[in-house]
């Protein structure tokens, strides 16, 4: 880069956005297969300005983009920290493997970069010790994992520099993990924890605190915003990646979780600092009364308190109460490792106080709702709209770069953002999907909701991967949906057919990758995050439009709060963009090419059809089963050939015939 070109902090928003292209240019040129993309440029461009302008910005980057390199670059090239978000553990990976350590390489500037992951995800330096050290005998009984392993564990914290769970050679058991690590909830912090000068996730969040780029996943950024700020250091940009997971994922982290687990948890540690089995027997009690009648409400919103669950919260505080009045009353510096357990539990008794009181009183703002994680039901309370939270904690403390594949119209404002505060750009995507990719709707099929859907859709699906020799992965709204039609296809096809139960996730995926003629089943965790590029997949095929149920606690509040407009606001976005998110799975790369085979007729012919259509790539479209079989037969024969013209009825637009059946 010319040095006259080099940025500073003051830099205004065109001198930034200049130097960023220009930087980008010259660091692309260095990548295999180099190439121009003007989206990636006008990317950078934009970032740079919002950066240099303490302005937001909202960008919508397609598939192929390099939408990383086009909000790092500018972010590094600023001299202000950043702190980069994501959604999912592949791009986590992307960034910090690939994707930063090539700018470190290649920027004439320096800088340095840390990734910052949840407490748990660290060994805990003072349970080790505990869980080794003299009086543990009855801890180390209740491990399943048993001695040898914890030995091994031991082994490898003395050795690591990370403590981080990802980093050793072979996943430990759960239980053993939960035994040598702690959550935010329990950890006292550093300066109260008599291993707090070696802790492991005190070092990670040190070398966060000096770096110039920190990487974090999405939900930490919500306990951040949560905490109002205590989790993250200071930073002045924030890019949030996958942003059309953003407010699902602060809902999640904003709320409050309450479920028998807590109390068991509580009695364990309540056991281990006060000898009195009583009050450790009324702990675990409340905990079993408390799930006991929270079962009778699973699945169901509370609308209004309900007098048993209150009955039973009060109770379960007062026994919470107890425990606390007891741990302080043992000395804080009493003998042995008692003293450090009795800090972790007046931490871990406080907040679950905390979360009592929340649960006792929950506010207009908020939906309560039970629901089952793994065995147990679990009370949750959440804010019905996070755009307050995202105003304080986000939108009003950092520039905030809002990027996705998919940014549905209308997404800013329902985050709270407007024209005064934020740009709204999208840059499209560098692939040609006019030439790459037909768009099929089985618009002759009965309506989804109808009795006679399965058999239908299980023929049309038979059909179009036979045409396709396999290559195919279907996208399933349920899985009894994709069960029932793995198990039919299974006794019609001559390839074979997988679900997301045969394998684990990666060992299906590399399966799926390296023998064409296998078809992968799968539910809503392989609508997103799942980068399938060459022949392998020529087809995607998708059951229906992916509604949200209309009874989770949460959307129905949304809904609710919406009133006439809730269609519009709450179930279509969400609809349109976890249906662009499985359509954009087919088409990875310039080279490839495919069918999106979508079964649910109300993608041509229900009156929102073009608020839909409007967000996918600009496919060619068709209604004809013949157009998608004459492609993926050709596509067979040879992967690049070219999409043949469509059938000049099929041609037509989705949604130009055939009535509006109106809301899903
Ligand atoms: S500060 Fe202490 S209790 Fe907290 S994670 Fe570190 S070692 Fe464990």
């Amino acid at each position: 880069m010319d040095p006259d070109q080099t940025p500073s902090r003051d830099s205004g928003p065109p001198e930034l956005a200049r130097a960023a292209t220009a930087t980008l240019s010259a660091v692309t040129a260095r990548l295999p297969g180099a190439e121009q993309r003007p989206g990636q440029l006008a990317m950078a461009a934009a970032v740079a300005e919002a950066i240099a302008a303490e302005r937001h910005l909202v960008v919508q980057a397609g598939t192929g983009t390099g939408k990383s390199l086009a909000y790092l670059v500018p972010a590094i090239l600023s001299g202000r920290r950043v702190v980069v978000a994501t959604a999912t553990r592949t791009l986590q990976d992307q960034l910090a493997g690939n994707d930063l350590p090539f700018l470190a390489e290649h920027l004439d500037r320096p800088f340095s970069f840390a990734i910052l992951k949840g407490r748990s995800n660290y060994l805990c330096h003072q349970r080790l010790r505990e869980l080794t050290g003299e009086g543990a005998q009855q801890e180390l009984a209740g491990l399943v994992a048993g001695r040898a392993a914890l030995e091994r564990l031991a082994a490898w914290a003395a050795r690591t520099h990370s403590g981080d769970r990802a980093d050793l050679d072979e996943e430990p058991p759960p239980s053993l993990w939960s035994a040598v690590s702690v959550g935010p909830r329990e950890c006292p912090g550093a300066t109260r924890c008599p291993s707090g000068e070696i802790c492991f996730a005190e070092r990670a969040r040190a070398r966060a605190a000096a770096s110039d780029v920190v990487v974090v996943n999405l939900h930490l950024y919500g306990l951040h915003l949560a905490t109002g700020g205590a989790v993250l250091p200071h930073h002045e940009v924030a890019v949030i990646d996958e942003a059309h997971q953003l407010e699902e994922v602060i809902s999640a982290t904003a709320g409050v979780e309450l479920g028998a687990g807590r109390f068991s948890a509580l009695a364990h540690a309540t056991r281990a600092v006060v000898a009195d089995d009583t009050l450790v027997g009324d702990l675990d009690r409340a905990g079993a009364r408390l799930a006991s009648v929270l079962a009778d409400h699973e699945g169901r919103r509370l609308r209004r308190p309900d007098p048993e669950v209150t009955e039973v919260i009060v109770q379960a505080r007062e026994q919470v109460a107890a425990a606390l009045s007891a741990a302080r009353a043992v000395p804080a510096d009493a003998p042995g490792d008692v003293g450090a357990r009795r800090m972790r539990l007046l931490q871990a008794g406080t907040t679950l106080t905390e979360d009592l009181d929340a649960v006792l009183d929950v506010a207009p703002s908020e939906v309560a709702w039970v629901e089952r994680v793994g065995t147990q039901p679990v009370l949750r309370v959440a804010p019905v709209d996070v755009a307050e939270l995202l105003a304080e904690g986000l939108f009003g403390q950092v520039t905030t770069v809002l990027t996705s594949a998919t940014l549905p119209p209308g997404t800013a404002g329902r985050l709270g953002l407007t024209a005064a505060t934020a740009t709204v750009l999208d840059v499209g995507s560098p692939f040609d999907f006019a030439t790459q990719a037909l768009l099929y709707c089985a618009a002759h099929l009965p309506d989804p909701r109808s009795p006679g859907f399965d058999d239908a859709a299980h023929d049309e699906l038979a059909a179009l991967v036979e045409a396709a020799g396999g290559r195919t992965l279907a996208l399933f709204t349920s899985r009894r949906a994709m069960l029932a039609a793995a198990e039919e296809l299974r006794t019609r096809l001559d390839t074979p057919v997988l679900t997301q139960d045969d394998l684990p996730r990666q060992a299906l995926i590399d399966t799926f990758s390296s023998d064409e003629a296998t078809s992968l089943f799968a539910t809503m965790g392989f609508w997103q995050g799942v980068d399938i590029p060459g022949p392998s997949l020529s087809l995607v095929a998708i059951d229906r439009l992916p509604f949200p149920r209309p009874d989770e606690p949460l959307l129905q509040a949304r809904r609710e709060r919406a009133r006439a407009d809730a269609f519009r606001v709450v179930d279509l976005p969400r609809a349109t963009t976890l249906l662009a998110q499985g359509v954009g799975r087919l088409i990875r790369s310039r080279t490839d090419r495919g069918v999106v085979a979508v079964l649910d007729r109300r993608l041509a012919t229900a009156r929102y059809r073009w608020e839909i259509v409007r967000v996918l790539p600009p496919m060619r479209r068709t209604r004809h089963r013949e157009d998608a079989v004459a492609f993926l037969r050709a596509l067979r024969a040879d992967p690049d050939a070219a999409l043949p013209p469509v059938s000049s009825r099929g041609a037509a637009a989705p949604g130009r015939a055939g009535p509006s059946p109106g809301r899903p």
